[in-house]
């Protein structure tokens, strides 16, 4: 059976130039980098190369960079370990209403322990206003995280000026760049944050590495605390074949940008136009251009995001209702309640997202799938029956 894959905020393949550079640190140099021996510094060398490497694709200093083991671990010490360091001066937070959970969880976390947080409101296209953060801040506020792209809806927040903003006040700055990277150019001195996630496996990386940027003079709480790793900042033996593999995918993906981006926009622009005009009753959700390139994200009305993800799979089709990380819970996502669906509405969602890979003939196989599909389920949906004028047999 024919399988697409449509799911590319979920994960990424891992692109097999990345794998010829990360095979030597599994096996000949397998060293442990905090080792003083002849196999110790061979990884270290390694770890100091593809740091330096990603230092400079990103517009940092090396000693800025430090390794973790991806996009959750990196949001969850930037938040906790800013608002704990802080304490003294401060027990706010303000955040957005759209972040992942590996950002809103943390967020609750610290409510428990006497923080309050501000949830900025993103508007129906799903972008923060700026006066809205300025409006926020407060005299004891100590943090303030916005993500550079959404992982849902795929909006791009004004986050040069929403940095700008928190900077005047002097209040350290966070953005979870977890979606972009890879898709749009990111250069932390350019968007003035003070501390960015990344995650290498959303840019054709390995799972389960990525790293936390933070400016040169902020101080953070330990999250992980034990050996001297990461100048003694995140204890834990270095993941050598991961850290290589993810600037070996930093470089593809920064020198490839420009091109990935043409292609994957209008292979994405071209299923959106046709399923706009070709299936009745479609909402398409967030800012139509205000959105990473790779995005495409619809309410079907009158029928359940479940079943549609449920059925698009066995036609080999697969795509996503809400975020990977939040799919198994039956609530809504929290980020189509923000920009104002009704429950059934962001119930009947599905995320499409694009690679660089995917071609046109891919993408008008899910439209022609997509059309099956919804008219399939809509013609046995009670509230598609009732909005007709039709008997309802329940
Ligand atoms: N932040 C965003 C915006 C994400 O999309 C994800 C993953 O889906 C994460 C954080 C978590 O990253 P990781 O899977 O590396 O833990």
């Amino acid at each position: 059976m024919k399988r697409i894959y449509l799911d590319y905020a979920a994960t990424t393949p891992l692109d097999e130039r990345v794998l010829r550079a990360m095979t030597p640190y599994f096996t000949e140099q397998f060293g442990n980098p905090n080792s003083l021996h002849s196999f110790g510094r061979e990884a270290n060398v390694a770890v100091d190369g593809a740091r330096s490497k990603i230092a400079e694709l990103l517009g940092a200093e090396p000693s800025e960079i430090y390794f973790t083991s991806g996009g959750t671990e990196s949001d969850n010490w930037a938040v906790k370990g800013a608002a704990r360091m802080n304490r003294q001066r401060g027990a706010h937070i303000i955040t957005s209403a759209i972040e992942h959970p590996a950002v809103m969880s943390p967020c609750a976390q610290l409510e428990k322990e006497g923080f309050s947080v501000t949830y900025l409101p993103v508007g129906k296209a799903g972008i923060v206003n700026p006066d809205d953060l300025a409006a926020a801040i407060r005299p004891d506020t100590v943090l303030v995280s916005v993500m550079l792209a959404n992982n849902e809806i795929g909006t791009i927040q004004p986050v040069k000026e929403l940095a700008a903003i928190a900077r005047a006040k002097k209040i350290p700055f966070h953005t979870d760049a977890v979606q972009a990277v890879g898709s749009i150019p990111v250069s932390v001195k350019d968007l003035g944050v003070d501390m960015l996630s990344l995650s290498a496996h959303k840019f054709y990386g390995p799972k389960g590495v990525g790293l936390l940027y933070i400016r040169k003079g902020l101080r953070l709480d330990k999250l992980m605390s034990g050996g001297h790793q990461e100048r003694s900042q995140r204890a834990g033996t270095t993941n050598v074949p991961g850290v290589a593999g993810m600037a070996a995918a930093m470089e593809i993906a920064v020198s490839e940008l420009d091109k990935n981006y043409a292609h994957i926009k209008s292979v994405r622009d071209y299923f959106v136009e046709r399923i706009q005009n070709e299936v009745p009753h479609v909402i398409y959700n967030g800012d139509p251009v205000r959105r990473l390139p790779q995005n495409a994200n619809f309410s079907f009305e009158f029928i359940e995001g479940e079943s549609i993800l449920y059925r698009l799979d066995m036609e080999g089709l697969a795509c996503s209702s809400g975020s990977a990380c939040s799919s198994g819970s039956l609530d809504p996502s929290h980020v189509l309640l923000a920009i104002g669906l009704i429950h059934e509405k962001a119930h009947g969602s599905i995320r499409f997202t694009f690679g660089k890979t995917t071609s046109k003939a891919d993408a008008a196989y899910a439209v022609e799938t997509v059309k099956k599909t919804v008219e399939t389920l809509r013609a046995i949906s009670p509230l598609f029956a009732e909005f007709k004028g039709g008997a309802v047999n329940v």
